[in-house]
C-alpha cells in the first residue's frame, strides 16, 4: 500500500503533525510530495499538502485521500525543506509555511467542477492525447496547458477526468479557432453555400489566405455565433488556449543596453560576478547612495545569472517602487521579467507565479512574498532598499525576507546582494564583522552632488510668528520653482499625523470603541475609521462628552497639507498621493506617471514617495516634519528617521539639475536629523550602535516579544504571567525578560493585550521553549479564549 503524510488545512488544527492516508490505486503514480490533495477530515473534506510519500508491506488501517489538487507539485523539494526551516526559525505552524509560498489564488477555498460523460465528440486534439482511453495518465497531461485545455472540454461534457484547481484566480483562457479547409476547399465551399449565409460566407473567406493557423476569435472579428454555425458544418475548429493575464498589457518598454560602468561600479561587480561564476552563496552588502548606481549593477549581475540558464529573484520594498523598478528590469530582460506585488489582482499574480513556476520567465521583481518564487535553479537573490521594514511579515508566518534569501541561496549555492543607502544596524555590522562582504559605492553616478539640505527649526518660526506648516524658507523656494516651472516633491511623515477628532472645549477624543486608539478622521466621507479593527462611524458634528460644536478634526494630514498650498499658491498643480488617492488599481502609477509628464508641480505624499522615484525635474524636496517619528516608542525611530531623510533628500537632483532639501523640524539637533542631512551614514552608525548598546537592543542582542490577549483584562495578564514563569528556568542568566506589561495599544477589537520581552545573545533553548507555549495555547480546551503570539525579531513592540 502505498500513503501520503498531509498537512491538512483546518484553521483549528495548530499542529505540525501530518496525518498519514491511503493512496488510492488509480492514484498511484500520481501523488508526490509538495501536491495540494484533498481528503477526509472527521465529517468534513479538506485540502491538505502531502509532505511525503511512501510504500508500506503491513495493512495499516487508513483512510484514502479523495483526490489530487495539482497533476504537479507545487511545492518543489528545495521549497518544502525550506517550509521545515520556516517552522523552526519563526515558529509558526507549517500549514502557514507552506501556505506563504504560494499565492493567494492557490490558497482559496477547493471547489469540484461536476465530472459527467457526454455524448459530444471529442476534440481532434483531445482525442490525440486520449486516444479513446477512459483515463490518461497524469504524466501526458502534466503540462497545465493541456490541463486547462481539458477541463474545458469536460464542460462541454465530453471527458470524465478533472477537477477545477480552485474557484479564485482561476486560468483565463481565449477562444480560439482554425479553418480545416484548403484554400481551394474554402473557395468551393464558398460558392456552394446558400445565398443568405452571407455572414458565414464572409467570415470563411476571412480564412483564405490564412487556412490551418489557429487565431483568436477575436483576431477573427467573427461572432460567437456564425463561429458555431461553421464548426457545426465542419469547416472550422475550435479550441481553448490558456492565457496570461499580464499586468503591463498596452505598455511598451523601449529596450535599452548595459551602460559602461564607472570604475567604482566595476569595483563592486565584480566580487558578485565572480560569485555568480563560480557558483559560491554569500552576501553582499552593496552600500551606496541614491544615484550611486546600484540599480544597474543588479541589473548587469543578473544578465550573468541569465547568461549562464539560471534565474534570480529581485526584492522591491513596496508598491511604490515597483512601477519605475519594473519598467527598469523590463526595459532590459523584456518578457524574461514576472512581477509579484500587491498591486497586482489575484489572477494575474496566479498567472505571474505559474510563469515563474514553469520557468517561462528568468527573473521576478517582487514585494516581500516573492523571496518564495517557485524558481528551480537560482543564480542570484537581490534585495534592494533591504533596511525596509516592510520585508519583514507581521503576521503567521513572521518571517524577513532577507533571512530567507540567505537561506535558498545556500541550497542553490548563489549569492544574495542586500543593496542600500542606509544599511539596517544588523546587516552594517555583520558586513562590518565579515560575516557580509561590503562593497562601497562612494559616490553618485557622473559626481552629480547630493543636494544641500537646509534644516528649518520650527520653534524659531513659531517664535518669530509663523504659524504655517510651512516655513518661510521652504515657502519662498516652493514659490521660486513655480516660477521657473520646475517640480517639488512635499513629504509628510504620516504616523503621528493621521488626522483625529478633537472637542476644543473638552478635550474628548474620538476614540474606536473596540481598541484603545483614536480614530482617523476620513474626510471625503466625514468619516472616523479604525486603523486597527476597521470600525467605522459618521464624525459627530457635536460634542458626545460636552455638547459643544468646537468639535473638529486636527493634525496635518495630507488633505490638510494641500488645502492650505492651495490657498497660499494657488496656481499650483498638485498631486496628492497617500492611501486615499492610491486605492485603486493602477493608481500609484497613473499619478507618479502624470508627475513624470510634467503635468504637476507638486507631488505631495507620504512614506510611499519616500523612494524610488527617479524624476529629473525635481529640484525641491521639503520634509513637512522631520520628527514626527522620533517620538514614537520604539528603539529603532532614530533609524527610521535617519533612513527615511536620507532617502527623501535623495529624491532631489538626480539628474542635470541641483537639488535642495528643506527639512522642517522642532528638534534640528537631533543627530539623526543632522547627520542624515550630512548624508553621514558611517557617524549615524557609530553614533546609534552606542545607543543600541546601553538599551541593549539589536544588533547586540536578539529579542523576541510574546503577545498574550483575551477578552478579560485580567485573563491576559495572568496568562502573560505563567508563560513567564514556564520560560525563566529554560533560560540562561543573561537572558532579560521584561514583563509582562499592558501592550502599548492595550486594546485592539475588544482583546486586551499583554506581552513581555525576552533580550538574549544565545539561547538554544529557547524556541523550543516558545513552541511548546505556542502548542500548549493553540489546543482546543486549553486555550480558554486566549491567543497568543510569538515574534521572534520583531519589528513592532
Ligand atoms: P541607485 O540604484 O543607486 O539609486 P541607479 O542605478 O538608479 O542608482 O543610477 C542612478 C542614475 O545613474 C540612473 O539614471 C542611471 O541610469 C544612471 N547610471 C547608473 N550607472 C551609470 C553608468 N555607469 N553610466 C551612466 N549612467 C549611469
Ligand atoms: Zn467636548
Ligand atoms: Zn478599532
Amino acid at each position: 500500500m502505498k500513503t501520503a503524510s498531509v498537512i491538512v488545512d483546518v484553521a483549528a488544527m495548530q499542529t505540525d503533525r501530518p496525518f498519514d492516508y491511503e493512496i488510492p490505486d488509480r492514484w498511484r503514480e500520481v501523488i508526490q510530495p509538495g501536491m495540494r490533495v484533498i481528503v477526509p477530515f472527521g465529517p468534513r473534506h479538506v485540502q491538505g499538502f502531502v509532505l511525503d510519500v511512501k510504500e508500506e508491506t503491513e495493512g495499516r488501517k487508513l483512510k484514502p485521500i479523495i483526490e489530487p489538487m495539482d497533476i504537479v507539485p507545487v511545492l518543489n523539494e528545495e521549497l518544502l525543506s525550506l517550509a521545515d526551516w520556516l517552522t523552526i526559525e519563526s515558529l509558526c505552524f507549517k500549514i502557514s509555511a507552506l501556505q506563504v509560498m504560494l499565492p493567494a489564488a492557490m490558497k482559496a477555498k477547493y471547489s469540484k467542477v461536476i465530472r459527467k460523460t457526454g455524448e459530444q465528440p471529442i476534440h481532434p486534439e483531445m482525442e490525440t492525447l486520449f486516444n479513446n482511453r477512459e483515463e490518461i495518465p497524469w504524466e501526458e497531461a502534466a503540462d497545465a496547458g493541456k490541463l486547462a485545455h481539458i477541463r474545458k472540454e469536460v464542460k462541454n461534457g465530453s471527458l470524465e477526468v478533472i477537477y477545477s484547481v480552485k474557484s479564485k484566480g482561476r486560468k483565463k483562457t481565449v477562444r480560439m479557432v482554425k479553418c480545416t479547409l484548403s484554400d481551394t476547399e474554402l473557395s468551393e465551399t464558398v460558392e456552394i453555400m446558400a445565398k443568405n449565409a452571407v455572414k458565414q460566407k464572409e467570415a470563411l473567406l476571412f480564412f483564405s489566405g490564412r487556412t490551418n493557423q489557429w487565431l483568436t476569435l477575436k483576431e477573427t472579428g467573427i461572432s460567437s455565433a456564425t463561429a458555431k454555425a461553421l464548426i457545426e458544418k465542419g469547416y472550422l475548429q475550435e479550441k481553448q488556449e490558456e492565457m496570461y493575464r499580464d499586468p503591463h498589457s498596452g505598455q511598451d518598454f523601449e529596450s535599452d543596453t548595459p551602460l559602461v560602468l564607472t570604475e567604482n561600479q566595476k569595483e563592486a561587480i565584480t566580487p558578485i560576478l565572480d560569485a555568480i561564476n563560480e557558483g559560491t552563496s554569500g552576501t553582499f552588502l552593496l552600500h551606496g547612495v541614491t544615484g550611486s548606481g546600484k540599480t544597474e549593477i543588479y541589473l548587469q549581475s543578473i544578465s550573468r545569472v541569465i547568461e549562464k540558464g539560471q534565474e534570480a529573484i529581485v526584492l522591491v520594498p513596496e508598491i511604490s517602487l515597483t512601477p519605475q523598478m519594473t519598467e527598469r528590469f523590463k526595459r532590459r530582460f523584456g518578457n524574461d521579467v514576472a512581477v509579484l506585488h500587491s498591486g497586482l489582482s489575484i489572477g494575474e499574480k496566479y498567472d505571474e507565479w505559474r510563469k515563474i513556476s514553469r520557468n517561462e520567465v528568468k527573473v521576478v521583481v517582487g514585494a516581500r512574498s516573492a523571496v518564495f518564487a517557485p524558481f528551480q535553479n537560482i543564480g542570484l537573490i537581490i534585495i534592494d532598499e533591504e533596511h525596509e521594514t516592510s520585508y519583514k511579515q507581521e503576521e503567521n508566518p513572521r518571517y524577513h525576507a532577507r533571512d530567507v534569501a540567505i537561506q535558498r541561496s545556500a541550497f542553490y549555492n548563489c549569492p544574495v546582494i542586500l543593496g542600500s543607502a542606509t544599511p539596517s544596524l544588523e546587516t552594517y555590522a555583520r558586513a562590518k564583522k565579515g560575516v557580509y562582504t561590503l562593497l562601497s559605492l562612494e559616490s553618485r553616478v557622473n559626481d552629480r552632488p547630493l543636494p544641500a539640505v537646509d534644516i528649518v527649526d520650527m520653534r524659531e518660526e513659531l517664535r518669530e510668528g509663523n504659524r504655517s506648516m510651512f516655513s518661510r524658507s521652504l515657502f519662498d523656494k516652493l514659490k521660486d520653482r513655480l516660477e521657473k516651472g520646475e517640480q517639488t516633491v512635499l513629504f509628510l511623515n504620516k504616523r503621528g499625523y493621521s488626522s483625529f477628532i478633537i472637542c476644543r472645549d473638552c478635550g474628548y477624543v474620538a476614540g474606536c470603541p473596540n481598541c484603545d486608539v483614536s480614530m482617523t478622521y476620513h474626510r471625503h466621507r466625514h468619516q472616523l475609521k479604525c486603523h486597527y479593527c476597521g470600525y467605522e462611524e459618521l464624525a459627530p458634528s457635536v460634542c458626545p462628552e460636552c455638547g459643544s460644536e468646537h468639535i473638529r478634526h486636527f493634525g496635518t494630514g495630507t488633505q490638510k497639507v494641500e488645502e492650505e498650498l492651495l490657498k497660499l499658491l494657488p496656481q499650483a498643480r498638485i498631486i496628492r498621493m497617500d492611501v486615499d488617492t492610491t486605492g485603486t488599481k493602477g493608481a500609484h502609477e497613473r499619478l507618479l506617471r502624470k508627475f513624470a509628464d510634467k503635468e504637476a508641480d507638486i507631488l505631495l505624499g507620504t512614506q510611499m514617495i519616500a523612494k524610488g522615484l527617479d524624476f529629473p525635474h525635481i529640484t525641491l524636496v521639503g520634509v513637512l516634519s522631520a520628527d514626527t517619528m522620533l517620538h514614537l516608542p520604539d528603539f529603532r525611530s532614530s533609524e527610521k528617521t535617519f533612513q527615511l531623510l536620507t532617502q527623501v533628500s535623495g529624491r532631489a537632483g538626480r539628474h542635470t539639475l541641483p537639488g535642495e532639501v528643506v527639512v522642517q523640524t522642532y528638534t534640528p539637533e537631533h543627530y539623526s536629523i543632522q547627520l542624515a542631512a550630512e548624508q553621514n551614514y558611517e557617524s549615524f552608525y557609530q553614533q546609534e550602535m552606542m545607543m543600541r548598546k546601553m538599551g541593549g537592543y539589536p544588533p547586540f542582542y536578539y529579542l523576541a516579544l510574546i503577545t498574550v490577549s483575551h477578552e478579560e483584562a485580567v485573563e491576559a495578564a495572568s496568562a502573560a504571567n505563567k508563560i513567564v514563569t514556564k520560560i525563566t528556568p529554560s533560560l540562561s542568566p543573561a537572558a532579560v525578560i521584561l514583563g509582562p506589561v499592558a501592550s502599548p495599544i492595550a486594546r485592539i477589537n475588544n482583546r486586551y493585550r499583554w506581552q513581555c520581552l525576552i533580550k538574549y545573545k544565545r539561547e538554544p533553548n529557547l524556541t523550543d521553549v516558545l513552541k511548546e507555549v505556542l502548542e500548549h495555547y493553540s489546543k482546543k480546551g486549553k486555550s480558554n479564549g486566549l491567543m497568543v503570539s510569538i515574534d521572534i525579531h520583531p519589528y513592532v513592540l
